[in-house]
């Protein structure tokens, strides 16, 4: 985190330098513009060009801390406005000489504003320490390790195998010095220990919740035990344990919860979209961001907004209200008419600090406004607020509620996305659709509910095995779809074997009773066949292939 946030903050005040260094000549820039827009006053485009300029200078001195350059920008800005309002002009001749005058003393100003000295600035810097009193480690997965303590061999054995299968590395430990040698603060670390081996051991359950408390964001301990009654579960929670699990282990059940401990503060980075035509504030804005642990898109044309949103799903847009091509507000609403899109929060950002056209902005399809400069925590939270409850809301609308997959249409909208980057990248990929063998059978003799289970065995499967690249979805009923990005047909065909044969070997349990799923998979590949529909039939013509040829087989599409 540290090094990051010196990474950061570096280049946060390069920024302000570049824009410190870059000062001169923009307002040389704005003076001719001015000086133009004076002598055409009835020249729609060279009042705009000298307005955008004198607003463009008016915000980025602020963010950067040149608080005088930005309120003679704005002054001057005004000024011009209003050379566009009818009765100020007069035509043919220009501007009256007085109005000259003030404009030139205001350019001048600005000049001395531009020179004075560094004490009258303040950067508004996000400050390293609250930022990340605001932004809880948010740098991505951990790796995970298992660590297995129980004193039955048998049992020891096989959990090491099934959580295997799930993709999880695993070791068999025997004591407390090992937990404390493998915390090497790199990675989550859950430790499984029976019950039984923390009572017989004197001090082992100080040692262990000592443990708990010093390293509680890289420990997680679940406790297990041959008997279930209050007191164990009680001992278990005494001693720091995350979770408790009574034989017979239900391992899909086991996965759940280390799935959940080894993920606690693992969510991805939210994905903010910036759309500024200004390159600066835009560096800025996203800088911020970026420290707090969040990924960023640009766009500093609006033209460029729905590709992205498209192809790169944002979780939230930052909108700039005056842009020279589409101010905010046009372009919220242009966003807002498209169904997809109405429900995406729009932040605008803007010098305005009448709370009327804030509130006026706000009504015309945004949710909230930020003024500038931009106060880097309000900036911070302001954002993650409304891109958690945008995660949230996608998740029950693109996900299938019993494994959390993505659901039918969502995948199939995906592999498209997929198709076109393979296509631009001129990459491999893969498309697999998968059906559990006999599963009316599981149904049947089991019950529904523990179908369920094997159902969310499968997709905690292909969750932990797969890559975080690739895609996963519940196609159907007992069918699954993956895409594996960037592979060819013979790796899928690897890659899909593999989870096969482990799948075959994860046992189910149904009340005492222990049992197997097997699955068949149906592959097609990339560019064999290049649209979505060429690829599902293409795989699930392969599929049916493998239920013919006998079940529990991979066979993939020759085209
Ligand atoms: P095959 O090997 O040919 O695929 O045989 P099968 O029995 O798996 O195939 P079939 O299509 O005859 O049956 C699919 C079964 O999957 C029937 C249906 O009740 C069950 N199923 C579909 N969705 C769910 C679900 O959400 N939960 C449970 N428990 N079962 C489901
Ligand atoms: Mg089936
Ligand atoms: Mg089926």
């Amino acid at each position: 985190m540290s090094l990051l946030s010196g990474k950061v903050r570096e280049r946060l005040e390069a920024l302000g330098i570049k824009f410190a260094s870059e000062l001169p000549g923009r307002i040389r820039e704005l003076r001719s513009a001015v000086f133009t827009a004076l002598a055409n006053p009835t020249d729609p485009k060279s009042v705009e060009t000298a307005r955008s300029l004198a607003h463009k200078l008016a915000g980025s001195g602020s963010t950067f801390g040149f608080q005088d350059v930005s309120t003679t920008a704005r002054k001057i800005e005004n000024r011009i406005a209003r050379l566009s309002s009818a009765e100020e002009v007069k035509e043919g001749d220009g501007v009256d000489t007085p109005d000259r005058k003030e404009v030139s003393e205001l350019l001048d100003d600005l000049n001395a504003a531009a020179e004075k000295p560094e004490q009258s600035r303040k950067l508004s810097l996000p400050d390293s320490e609250l930022m990340e009193e605001v932004a809880p480690g948010a740098e991505g997965y951990r790796a995970r390790l298992v660590l297995l303590w129980l004193p039955d061999e048998t049992t020891a054995d096989d959990l090491y195998a099934q959580l295997g299968f799930f993709g999880f590395p695993v070791e068999k430990i025997s004591g407390t010095d090992t937990i404390e040698q493998r915390l090497t603060g790199e990675r989550q670390v859950i430790a499984i220990i029976d019950v039984s081996v923390v009572e017989q051991s004197t001090g082992c359950a100080q040692t262990l919740s000592g443990l708990k408390e010093s390293h509680s964001d890289e420990l997680s301990m679940m406790f297990v035990s041959g008997s279930d009654n209050f007191d164990v579960r009680l001992s278990a929670v005494r001693w720091g344990g995350d979770a408790f699990f009574a034989a017979p282990f239900e391992i899909s059940g086991m996965i759940d919860a280390t799935e959940s401990l080894a993920s606690r503060n693992e969510a991805p980075p939210y994905h903010v979209l910036i759309v500024d035509d200004d390159h600066d504030h835009v560096s800025y804005l996203a800088l911020t961001l970026q420290k707090a642990g969040m990924v960023t898109s640009l766009a500093t044309d609006p033209r460029r907004v729905f590709k992205i949103l498209v192809e790169e799903k944002p979780e939230i847009i930052l909108l700039d209200m005056y842009m020279p091509e589409a101010n905010g507000v046009e372009l919220a609403k242009v966003i807002r008419q498209q169904e997809s899109y109405v429900g995406i929060p729009i932040v605008f950002i803007s010098v305005e600090t009448d709370p009327q056209k804030q509130f006026q902005a706000i009504s015309q399809g945004g949710d909230d406004f930020i003024s500038k400069p931009v106060d880097p925590i309000v900036l911070v939270n302001t954002v993650r607020i409304r891109a958690e409850r945008t995660r949230r809301m996608r998740f029950f609308m693109e996900r299938d509620s019993l494994t959390g997959l993505l659901n039918h249409s969502n995948l199939r909208e995906k592999m498209s996305l997929e198709l076109q980057r393979a296509e631009r990248m001129e990459n491999g990929m893969c498309f697999a659709m998968i059906d559990l063998d006999h599963f009316k059978w599981v149904n049947d003799t089991y019950g529904h509910l523990t179908g369920d289970r094997v159902l969310k065995s499968l997709a905690k499967l292909l969750q932990e095995r797969l890559r975080r690249t690739d895609t996963i979805g519940r196609y159907g009923g007992e069918e699954f779809g993956v895409i594996l990005f960037d592979t060819n047909a013979h790796n899928a065909e690897r890659i899909m074997g593999e989870l096969r044969d482990s799948f075959s070997r994860v046992h189910h349990l149904a009340g005492d009773r222990e049992f197997y799923v097997t699955l068949s998979c149906g592959i097609a590949s990339y560019p064999t066949y290049r649209t979505v529909n060429e690829l599902t039939e293409a795989a699930d013509a392969a599929l049916y292939e493998a239920k013919e040829s006998g079940r529990n087989v991979v066979v993939t599409a020759k085209g």
